[in-house]
């Protein structure tokens, strides 16, 4: 049984979906001005290993993200780069789409774009004025916060304690300090729409409750989203669509994930630290920046300095090196079969397989606590390199059965997790034999050998060197491997290799 905290409820509780194995969830996507920083991918990747392991755990998700391309920001991008708000939301929505993909996060199964439902948003708050819970001013429609009891319920405000402050505009055409625009009338030159109240364009918290309600109807399972959105977009979110439905709930968990800091410092533009994924990508691999996200639970704040960056990557490489070690030992004895005779050795380590993954389900069904999950896949590690270790010295016949069942249990986990998410595309380290049908490069042709044979070719001489005791030439072949980016490690058995 899953458990989730509802911040709504703020309290931990079982998840049950509105319809037995399936799940709605929304996120709040981007609003296209900018590349985005590490801080929005902080909150796509905890959505993304949420609704991965709802999958695992056998549900369907219908995942719903929406863009925001019509926004102020977006129109005084487009000023200061002389270009149109259609424009500068295209450019971003392509590149969001880049850095999702580089992240490797699993695309919304609809992604709906604001200006693709103006008409929608129109009659919502055509109904919500009907309702009398919004009324017009100068052709901007505002929603009366008075007018919804619940107001402040997920965000724990008392409406009577909250007064216009630093962060809220007094405004003389609004009921109350705490009204919000549902409808702005248009300026010159911005992008507008024909509406009841003349031109004009949505307000931001209008085009999430349209599209939710309209992708996955009132009542649906997970909203979700970075804590920063709590106040005011979710509750707004809420109290306009409780108030058009004129029942509750809207959402049925509400989900949120904590910030990302920087070097212990809250990461902001005034601080001028603000970093976006795209420069982290340049430096680390999106395993790297996951692993980070994931050693810390989703609602916990992150760092995201260079020493949490180096750390993360000491324990990707960790996990890489031993799923590594569990292939080249798998590779290294290719068409011999497995045998089924266990020793006393292979019996208890089977059961701590299977004991490990019943530890990561429960540390994920726990509000999917990734830290402990990680643990979890480490404590495997450990585990599997003494196994590993201990069949350099003495062999076991069910070895091969063994080190199987512990590379599928770890690639299995950490896929859960989004890590190694791309493996089975990646052709590194064939065994020479194995490349049987690759040309192995035709004298008088342009048609050169395969990478890999060249590589081979190069430690048989540095074995040879080896043989003769030259380690001169031994080291010289390693270090400009390593070089190139291939790191050959010596072994009982012989050298290997691998791509670093
Ligand atoms: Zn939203």
């Amino acid at each position: 049984m899953i458990k989730i905290y509802n911040t709504l409820t703020a309290s931990k509780q079982e998840f049950h979906p509105r319809e037995d194995g399936e799940v709605g969830m929304y996120v709040c996507g981007p609003t296209v001005y900018n590349y985005i920083h590490i801080g929005n991918a902080r909150a796509y990747l905890a959505f993304d290993t949420i609704k991965r392991y709802l999958v695992y755990k056998g549900y369907q998700v219908i995942h719903v993200q929406n863009i925001t391309d019509v926004d102020d920001k977006i129109i005084s991008r487009a000023a200061e780069e002389s270009t149109t708000a259609g424009e500068v939301a295209e450019a971003y929505t392509r590149a969001f789409h880049e850095d999702m993909t580089a992240l490797r996060v699993v695309p919304p199964d609809v992604e709906p774009r604001a200006t693709e439902h103006i008409p929608h948003m129109i009659e919502m708050i055509r109904t919500l004025i009907e309702r009398g819970h919004a009324y017009e001013v100068d052709g901007d429609v505002y929603f009366s916060v008075e007018s919804f009891p619940g107001y402040g319920k997920l965000s724990k405000r008392n409406l009577g304690e909250m007064r216009a402050g630093e962060r809220v505009e007094v405004d003389e055409r609004k009921h109350h300090p705490m009204d919000f625009a549902l409808w702005k009338s248009a300026k010159p030159g911005e992008p507008s729409w024909e509406s009841p109240w003349g031109q004009g364009r949505p307000g931001w918290h209008i085009e999430c409750s349209t599209m939710s309600l309209e992708y996955l109807k009132m009542g649906f399972d997970i909203h979700g989203g970075g804590r920063d959105l709590i106040f005011p977009h979710h509750e707004n979110e809420l109290a306009q669509s409780e108030a058009y439905a004129g029942s509750e709930p809207f959402v049925r968990y509400w989900v949120h994930n904590g910030f990302v800091n920087i070097d212990q410092q809250k990461m902001s533009k005034s601080l001028g630290n603000i970093i976006l994924i795209r420069e982290i990508l340049q430096h680390y691999s999106p395993d790297v920046v996951r692993i980070l996200t994931l050693m810390s639970h989703y609602r916990n704040p992150i760092d995201f300095g260079t020493e949490a960056l180096e750390d993360a990557k000491r324990a990707f490489d960790r996990l890489d090196e031993c799923v590594f070690n569990l292939t080249d030992f798998l590779r290294r004895r290719a068409g011999r079969q497995p045998q089924p005779a266990r020793t006393q050795r292979e019996i208890v380590l089977t059961d701590y397989l299977f004991d490990a993954q019943r530890r990561f389900e429960e540390a994920m069904d726990d509000d999917f606590n990734t830290a402990k999950a990680v643990a979890v896949l480490f404590e495997l590690v450990r585990e599997l390199n003494v196994y590993l270790v201990e069949q350099e010295t003495f062999e076991t016949p069910a070895a091969l059965a063994i080190v199987q069942h512990g590379l599928d249990t770890l690639l299995k986990l950490a896929r859960v997790l989004g890590l190694f998410s791309v493996v089975e595309e990646q052709e590194e380290c064939i065994p020479v034999s194995e490349l049987g049908a690759e040309p192995a490069g035709v004298p008088g042709t342009d048609k050169l050998p395969h990478p890999q044979r060249l590589i081979e070719l190069l430690l048989d001489l540095r074995a040879q060197a080896r043989a003769r005791k030259d380690w001169e030439t031994s080291d010289y072949i390693r270090a400009r491997l390593q070089d190139m980016g291939i790191k050959v490690e010596d072994r009982r058995d012989g050298a290997r290799w691998r791509k670093i």
